[in-house]
């Protein structure tokens, strides 16, 4: 698959310019105007609905880059969206089925088809993959934080009627956690450590408990993210983490540590029996040095890590409790066919009601102040800022 935008001064819904939220370096976001871009071969036009913000955008938004990641020309940021067609190109694949008006989520890596990875399905892994609003590649590909967007039709995925426009733009992060339980291979009853309780950790939760999981127990620094878990009986018990410094190296296995010790001897592990002694599958969602490095302590043996949060790409690891213990260290990158049954999930009502972590909503004139907001974990009215969704689209 390849894909440039085609812009053009094309008429939609009256308008011929559109807005867009677009990083040009470290805080430096401006809402522009730009041309509406038509369909060409293959693709299909989609009026964007709302766009989830996650933490790759905001480290954009704060540093102009994510890791090693640097922004190189003017991108549009966000890819956890959903939207409706507006129109569709000619010679579209013979397996897409859609018309205008349906209600899409984009999945919006468009992967080569051609490569190893890709023809074993794995096209997470795809060696020409560009991933809009990522700036691993150059050019880079926009992203979904703008009013109109033109993408290859197959990969858009058409919604549930029982699911809500906003609530699809989860199918992100939410392909990303089931991504991860895929490879984690769980058992019915498993004991589940999630490390992190922002947005990709309460899916997390939520899947583990959904699933049959017999202890869920959610760790984080923020009690309100804990209380947020366990209100959504998402969790059967929550651990708060005293917060330290950002440390690394042996300073970091010292805290990681001090904190399985108080995770071990809490309430929460305490009350489930053999539970201090190792949990059944880990999925770290922080990326943190030391929650990395609690992550394989905690693990019982024979076990597995699931790394998903990303952050820290080198790092002082216990391998000898690992492989002493036997302890499979699962990395996890995106996902790979993992979006339809993530939007049949968000529309089976079995997660619970996942609306509620979208704390925030926002026009794309103030998603300057979105950006602000999640840097800070509060909005104006100091509420927590879990999931907060920035777009134009009056929602149906
Ligand atoms: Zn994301
Ligand atoms: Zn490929």
């Amino acid at each position: 698959m390849s894909f440039t935008e085609k812009s053009s001064s094309a008429i939609v819904g009256g308008k011929t310019s559109q807005l867009a939220v677009v990083c040009h370096g470290a805080t430096d976001l401006r809402v522009e105007e730009r041309g509406i871009p038509i369909p060409a071969d293959g693709e299909a036009q989609i009026q964007v609905g709302v766009t989830g913000l996650c933490g790759s955008d905001l480290h954009y938004y704060s540093h102009g880059a994510n890791g090693t990641f640097k922004i190189l020309s003017p991108m549009v940021l966000g890819h956890e969206s959903c939207g409706i067609v507006t129109a569709l190109g000619p010679n579209l694949p013979k397996t897409v089925n859609l018309k205008v008006g349906d209600r899409v989520a984009m999945e919006v890596g468009v992967y080569c088809k051609t490569c190893k990875f890709c023809k074993i399905g794995r096209y997470n892994l795809c060696s020409n993959m560009r991933f809009a609003s990522s700036a691993k590649t150059f050019p880079h590909l926009d992203g979904t934080l703008r009013e109109v967007m033109t993408f290859p039709a197959e990969l858009l995925h058409k919604l549930p009627p029982t699911l809500d426009l906003p609530l699809a733009a989860l199918a992100e992060p939410l392909s990303v956690v089931l991504h991860a339980f895929r490879r984690a291979h769980l058992t019915p009853g498993a004991r589940i450590l999630v490390l992190g309780a922002g947005a990709v950790g309460l899916l997390a939760c939520s899947l583990a408990s959904a699933s049959g999981a017999s202890s869920v127990i959610a760790v984080d620094i923020e009690q309100g993210k804990l209380d947020f878990a366990a209100q959504m009986n998402w969790a059967t018990g929550t651990y708060l983490l005293p917060k330290g410094p950002r440390v690394s190296g042996l300073d970091a296995l010292a805290a990681a540590q001090t904190g399985w010790e108080g995770l071990k001897s809490s309430d929460a592990v305490q009350a489930v029996e053999g539970l201090s002694e190792g949990f059944d599958a880990v999925f770290e969602c922080t990326g943190v040095e030391s929650c990395m490095q609690l992550a394989v302590m905690a693990a019982a043996p024979g076990t597995k890590v699931l790394f998903v949060g990303m952050g820290t790409p080198n790092l002082l690891l216990p391998t000898g409790p690992a492989m002493l213990r036997e302890v499979d260290l699962i990395g996890v990158f995106r996902y790979a066919n993992c979006y339809p049954d993530a939007l049949a999930l968000l529309g089976s009502g079995r997660l619970g009601d996942v609306g509620k972590m979208v704390t925030q909503r926002y026009p794309l004139d103030r998603a300057g102040e979105a950006f602000e907001d999640m840097r800070r974990g509060r909005d104006k009215d100091g509420n927590t800022v879990i999931k907060p969704m920035v777009g134009n689209l009056e929602l149906r």
